[in-house]
């Protein structure tokens, strides 16, 4: 079966047109700009980038230029709409609502709707893409795959905030926690590699890109993750804080004047990274400042380095023990720094790195020697195929 992967930005929509039998992307593209001017970016399997750049003042009017690209008779991979089996949706916050994927109908919507609270950026572009979807293919049967879902199995000790049992029982304030698709993902490919029973491991996943992420995976389920109640918590990020003192948003307020509005702004898009080193949060950019010597650029990466070995640490213990950790995303699949740094502090569980393997960038490798007590391993991530599979096996 073909099964279109829609994953909806605010003002970008990215595709993906994947073959289940084969498992491989007939084609994969973006729409940029969408309400601004617009952009598509289509590229064929095997084929040309077309980049076009065509107005499209809606989401709907997006996907109705994607559906045009895909059966383009120059570009196009398929021949009629009719060749499309099915429509998996990425949908950032389920709540508490989803803890598995669903078949999408208007109770889900509606469900989806009330999550809006607890993803304001995200969620209500996410309805926009499966609204405008569903207008054009009426007929395609569409699932929801939730970024939220996989970490639904955490108990209480971990999900639960430190605050009046009031605001969870009145706004269902606690941890939620998010790449819960890639998490799975790519610890079920971990499991593979490694050779683990399934119903007894202990895999951390490290899922390190501009959003960053850690879970602890305990017989194949989320127990704990280093993402909150939104994306801020945790880890240093690209540009997100992570975890800080809470009493230091009201000290930035009256210190600099600024509004709550302002100060979560400042945490989510000007700190992280990008903020320690005032240059960039991109870590090629850090790594070629550090290289002339910037000072910054280093700090910023070595702190991100030790947040991210202090919450490997942490679910070592929540786990009491770990069998393999993986790592992915941007950084997990390409940065050798940031993951030999991250390594360096790991001889405690007996790791040890090698260095030739580490230098590869991109692949599915083993960062670790033979006889590591633990299996430390590069797992590229698929978020787009994770959510094919889920489609396929509701439909
Ligand atoms: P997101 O999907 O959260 O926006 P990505 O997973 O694309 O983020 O990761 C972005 C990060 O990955 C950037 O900091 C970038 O420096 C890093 N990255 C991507 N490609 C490479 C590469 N080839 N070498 C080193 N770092 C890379």
């Amino acid at each position: 079966m073909k099964v279109l992967v829609i994953n909806c930005g605010s003002s970008s929509l990215k595709y993906q047109l994947i073959d289940s039998e084969t498992e491989k992307a007939l084609a994969i593209g973006l729409c940029e700009r969408i309400g601004i001017d617009g952009r598509l970016v289509h590229t064929p399997a095997g084929g040309e980038k077309v980049v076009k750049e065509a107005a499209m003042d809606t989401h709907e009017a997006a996907i109705k230029l994607v559906l045009e690209a895909l059966t383009n008779k120059d570009h196009g991979v398929i021949s009629s709409l009719e060749e499309i089996g099915a429509v998996g949706h990425r949908v950032v916050h389920g709540g508490e609502k989803f803890a598995s994927s669903t078949m999408i109908t208007d109770e889900v919507l509606n469900a989806i709707e009330e999550c809006c609270d607890l993803a304001p950026l995200h969620n209500p572009a996410n309805l926009i893409g499966i609204r405008a979807c569903k207008a054009l293919m009426p007929n395609v049967p569409m699932v929801g795959v939730f970024d939220t879902a996989f970490h639904q199995t955490m108990p209480e000790k971990a999900y639960l905030y430190g605050l009046p049992s009031e605001y969870y029982d009145k706004y269902r304030i606690r941890k939620y926690g998010f790449h819960g698709t890639s998490h799975s993902f790519v610890a079920k490919r971990t499991m593979e590699l490694c050779n683990l029973d399934p119903n007894n491991s202990k895999i951390i996943v490290c899922h390190l890109g501009n959003g960053a992420s850690i879970t602890a995976v305990k017989n194949g389920k989320s127990i704990d993750t280093s993402m909150g109640l939104t994306p801020l918590e945790g880890l240093t990020m690209g540009t997100r804080s992570g975890d800080i003192d809470p009493a230091i948003i009201e000290f930035i307020m009256k210190k600099e004047n600024k509004s709550i509005d302002e100060a979560i702004e400042i945490l989510n898009k000007k700190s992280g990274v990008y903020g320690v080193s005032g240059i960039s949060s991109d870590f090629r950019d850090l790594e070629a400042a550090t290289a002339d010597g910037d000072e910054k650029a280093r700090t910023a990466t070595d702190l991100f380095v030790y947040r991210a070995a202090k919450y490997i640490g942490s679910y070592v213990t929540a786990m009491n023990g770990v069998d393999a950790i993986a790592f992915t995303a941007g950084l997990g699949e390409n940065d050798k720094n940031v993951r030999g740094g991250i390594m360096s502090y790991l001889g405690y569980l007996g790791v040890e790195m090698v260095v030739e393997n580490n230098n590869t960038r991109g692949k599915e490798i083993k960062l670790s020697t033979d006889d590591s007590k633990v299996q430390v391993w590069v797992v590229p991530t698929n978020e787009e195929l994770a959510i094919a599979r889920e489609t396929v096996a509701l439909i």
